[in-house]
């Protein structure tokens, strides 16, 4: 473990140009969460590092943009190959400073690296337009354009992944980047950039700034000029703020946010099927997903034998460090731990019941698994972002009623709609105001597919042809004829 860390040399973790280098803040350190003991000293970057970053970025920014696409789709492809060939090492990484189960890692390297092989294929795709006006007077000839040096911000629960997913088509489409990876989380990022760096990714082109100042560095990027995007996931507290600044420069903004996901079972649904997506779209990172299940709305017709199945599940969760092999981790921090518990607490006080629980560690940012039944409808843990591994279970009868309630939330994130007729699924799942929905399935996620948000879950889409043309504007020519 310490040598993967050696290696890495996190305490020159910045990367601004072709060099690797200390901060002008110091250090901070990044802790294991399942035992709060501090695993390595990281590089902590100061407002002029940020700027240095824009530099570089700046200067690398037009040979990029002009380098042939099948030149950048081949670095975007041995960048996937060489996560893959290192995947055993980032889920190391991944698991140390996250927490999450070994196998949540595992998975998350491999979905990780299929961004840099999605948009390794849409690289070369170009496309573009060519048209005559409607009085045959001009031509029209539509191109795309790299929008600019991109600013990326990552959050701490998918560490290689919200990476990952911005690098890539940013770099597809021709932009250079500037990176800012989560203060709790920036080990996996500083591997993933040498690995770009390993993958031929040019001088500047990729420029990495871990920082425990995430208000200045960013701040310092949205006021610089040169500065044309910023792609951000992450909280819709700071999403918001971001926006307010972007919005002084008119800079291009797209945002992944909080969710607050409704998982809904119909009477006819196939319960054990159910049960199993319920595991998954919950359990998954411990609950700490922005796609997480948050809210399960169960038909009263099944809702007893749904929890009674679900709880079994939940019971037999084994919970711990993840070198113990142990499925569910530890939360992300103390303060995480004391939010959820405060959540669970002021269910119970308005009449929820803990119907199942697992039992989980009492050292370390843990939290136990935990089926909730009884919630009242006005529970704040129904309306905020759980973030951790609590399902609070209520009834529905009757589905107008229930569509309402689904709908009635700020966040538009993830959805999730178990049905025995696939028919009637997809007829509810059209009346649920969400970016995504899992259509009996639990998990949404899919490099090929576009994810994000309505309302304040989001702006934009990643992933898919979409997410390239995040990092694209169009230009024409109009042509005299
Ligand atoms: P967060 O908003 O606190 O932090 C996200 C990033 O923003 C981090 O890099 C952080 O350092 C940075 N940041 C914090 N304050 C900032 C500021 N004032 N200015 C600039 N940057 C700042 O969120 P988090 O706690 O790390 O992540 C959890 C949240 O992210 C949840 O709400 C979750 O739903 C959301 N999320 C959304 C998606 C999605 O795709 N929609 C994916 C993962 C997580």
């Amino acid at each position: 473990m310490s040598d993967l860390i050696d290696v890495l040399d996190p305490s020159r973790g910045l990367l601004i140009g072709a060099e690797r280098r200390r901060g002008g803040a110091g250090l901070f350190d990044v802790r294991d969460p399942a035992s709060g003991r501090v695993v390595a000293s990281v590089a902590d970057a100061d407002s002029a590092d940020a700027t240095a970053a824009v530099d570089a970025a700046a200067a690398a920014s037009e040979g990029w943009a002009a380098l042939a696409p099948r030149a950048r789709s081949e670095i975007l492809a041995r960048a996937h190959a060489l996560m893959l060939r290192d995947a055993d090492d980032l889920a190391t990484l991944i698991a140390l400073e996250n927490g999450k189960s070994r196998s949540d890692a595992r998975g998350e390297v491999v979905y990780a690296a299929e961004f840099f092989r999605w948009f390794a294929e849409e690289a070369v795709r170009t496309g573009g337009d060519y048209g005559s006006s409607p009085a045959g007077g001009t031509r029209t000839i539509v191109t795309h354009r790299p929008v600019g040096v991109a600013a990326l911000v990552t959050p701490w629960n998918f560490p290689a992944a919200m990476a990952t997913r911005k690098i890539a088509p940013a770099l597809a489409a021709g932009c250079t980047v500037v990176l800012k990876p989560a203060a709790e989380t920036p080990l996996t990022a500083i591997a993933v950039v040498r690995l770009l760096v390993e993958a031929g990714v040019p001088d500047g082109v990729v420029n990495l700034v871990p920082t425990t100042d995430a208000g200045g560095v960013v701040g310092t990027w949205l006021a610089d000029p040169r500065i044309r995007k910023i792609s951000f996931t992450g909280s819709t507290r700071v999403g918001r703020l971001l926006l307010q600044q972007a919005a002084d420069r008119v800079v291009n903004a797209s945002m992944e946010l909080g969710g607050n996901a409704p998982f809904v079972v119909t009477a006819d649904a196939d319960l054990d099927a159910a049960v199993d997506g319920a595991m998954i779209a919950k359990f998954r990172g411990g609950g700490q997903a922005c796609t997480a299940a948050n809210r399960f709305f169960v038909h009263a017709g099944v809702a007893e034998e749904f929890a009674a199945r679900f709880g079994a599940r939940v019971e037999a969760l084994t919970v711990g460090p993840s070198d113990t092999g142990a499925e569910i981790g530890p939360l992300i921090s103390a303060a995480a731990v004391a939010r959820v518990t405060a959540l669970v607490d002021d269910a119970v006080a308005a009449g929820a019941r803990v119907a199942f629980s697992a039992p989980a560690p009492e050292q370390g940012w843990f939290v136990a698994p935990t089926v909730l039944t009884g919630v009242p409808a006005d529970a704040a843990i129904l309306d905020e972002e759980i973030f951790g591994p609590v399902a609070p279970i209520v009834t529905w009868t009757d589905e107008a009623d229930l569509v309402r309630r689904v709908n009635a939330t700020e966040a538009g994130l993830a959805a999730y709609v178990y049905a025995g007729d696939l028919g009637r699924a997809l007829r509810l799942a059209e009346r649920i105001d969400a970016g995504m929905v899992g259509v009996n399935r639990g998990l949404v996620s899919d490099p090929a597919a576009p994810f994000g948000g309505t309302k304040q879950s989001g702006l934009g889409r990643e992933g898919a042809r979409a997410g390239i043309e995040e990092f694209r504007e169009t230009q024409y020519f109009s042509v005299a004829w």
